[in-house]
């Protein structure tokens, strides 16, 4: 370690509180230690781990949540509570929505994705937990005798909507309600089409085995109460919808974007065409907004500012490698997808890595399963768990 005055390290400002900010965070105070200021700016004074939202209509009402300035100041770091408005790049500042403009030299945009409904006929999952909750109730108490579950057209990370589905069958099922019609409707052509054909064809015995019709290749749409448009004039008659919402990019004033308001970004996390400033996690255009994939965009910025400042690791681009723990109900599916086209499809019931948790990064796993906020199975089975790749020499 090399520290320098606090006014020769280079000012980082990383804007976000979620997954993939707490990830880079980790990251560069374990890469360059005592080489960069660091300073995040979040709305919200608390990080939520979200994808436990799946679990929680389940176990009613546990909620996991770390303090961001308390998280900054064990960091070295310090946390702004504020919203960013924009980015002057040419000054190398960003607005903010109280006080003074932000002075950076690197700045690391990690706003993630808006969620919107993608019908105007049904449940949205993620923005409407108590809602969810309620229908659990409904088919336990037999209100409600058949549910679609659907993925719509442009929906990358599918995951959530497996999980629901399966976890209201256990729950259905293990009430002793057996007159329950469950449909899962989905554009992919086969489960979880993102992690490749073995894990594919795992969860589709998983839905098979819990009852759950699949409807897979449909591009679905919902345009009035109660009914799935399956297409080819086919059409589901359901007393309950839940939908999987479609994701908005940012469009961050002052910085590029696509059509869908997504910041373009090279493999290293830098956003194309403009200096000192990168991006990771669901607000780029990378297409699978995912946790665990977030935390690898944010490890490749971190090792591009790193060696900028003086560490001890060279920049190393984004592969991506996806992860995920389906929670079913009754014991967890472990599946994995190696980097590519002909990436390796793994589908297990004991931990494909360690520690295994539901957003799986390098550090921020670790980090969150020390302090208690990730929920892990069976500890014995971190012999069959994978090794993570080191991103500094030991
Ligand atoms: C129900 C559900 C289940 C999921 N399950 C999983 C799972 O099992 N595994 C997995 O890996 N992924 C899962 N995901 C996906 C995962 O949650 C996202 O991919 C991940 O949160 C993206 O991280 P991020 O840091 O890019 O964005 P986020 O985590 O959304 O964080 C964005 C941050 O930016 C802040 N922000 C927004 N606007 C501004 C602004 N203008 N100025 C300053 N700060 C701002 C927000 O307050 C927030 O702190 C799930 C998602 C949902 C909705």
């Amino acid at each position: 370690m090399d520290p320098r005055a606090a006014s020769d390290r280079p000012a980082v400002v990383v804007v976000g509180g979620g997954i993939a900010a707490l990830e880079l965070v980790l990251a560069l105070h374990d890469l360059a230690p005592g080489r960069v200021r660091v300073t995040m700016i979040a709305p919200e004074p608390e990080f939520v781990l979200r994808p436990l939202d799946v679990a929680r209509p389940f176990t009613r009402g546990h909620a996991d949540r770390l303090d961001l300035a308390g998280f900054m100041g064990e960091h070295d770091g310090r946390f702004r509570r504020t919203a960013v408005t924009g980015v002057d790049a040419e000054r190398r500042t960003v607005r903010c929505s109280t006080g003074a403009d932000e002075p950076y030299d690197v700045l690391v945009v990690a706003v993630g994705a808006t969620a919107r409904p993608a019908f105007g006929h049904s449940l949205t999952f993620g923005s409407d937990l108590l809602a969810v909750g309620g229908l659990l109730a409904d088919l336990e108490e037999g209100y409600s005798q058949s549910v679609a579950f659907v993925v719509p057209v442009g929906c990358t990370w599918t995951l959530p909507v497996y999980e629901l589905a399966l976890m209201t069958a256990q729950d259905v099922w293990g009430m002793d309600v057996h007159d329950v019609q469950l449909h899962l409707v989905t554009p992919e052509r086969v489960p979880l089409e993102a992690f490749g054909e073995e894990a594919g064809a795992a969860v589709a015995e998983l839905l098979v085995a819990a009852g759950i019709t699949l409807h897979a290749g449909v591009r679905a749409d919902v345009t009035r109460n109660n009914h799935v448009d399956l297409g080819d004039g086919r059409d589901l008659h359901v007393e309950r919808i839940v939908a999987l919402p479609i994701l908005d990019g940012p469009r961050v004033a002052g910085l590029p974007s696509d059509a869908q308001g997504f910041l373009p970004v090279d493999r290293f996390g830098s956003v194309v065409g403009v200096d000192g400033v990168w991006a990771a996690g669901d607000a780029t255009t990378n297409p699978v907004k995912q946790g665990g994939l977030a935390c690898l965009q944010a490890d490749a910025v971190a090792t591009c500012i790193a060696s900028h400042a003086g560490g001890h690791v060279s920049p190393m681009p984004y592969v991506p490698e996806l992860r995920g723990r389906l929670l079913t109900g009754h014991g967890d599916r472990f599946l994995r997808r190696g980097p590519g086209e002909t990436g390796r499809s793994e589908a297990d019931d004991r931990p494909l890595w360690w520690p295994p948790s539901k957003v799986s990064g390098h550090y921020l796993s670790p980090y969150l399963e020390a302090r208690g906020l990730v929920h892990l199975p069976v500890r014995e089975d971190r012999r069959t768990a994978g090794i993570d790749v080191q991103l500094r020499p030991g």
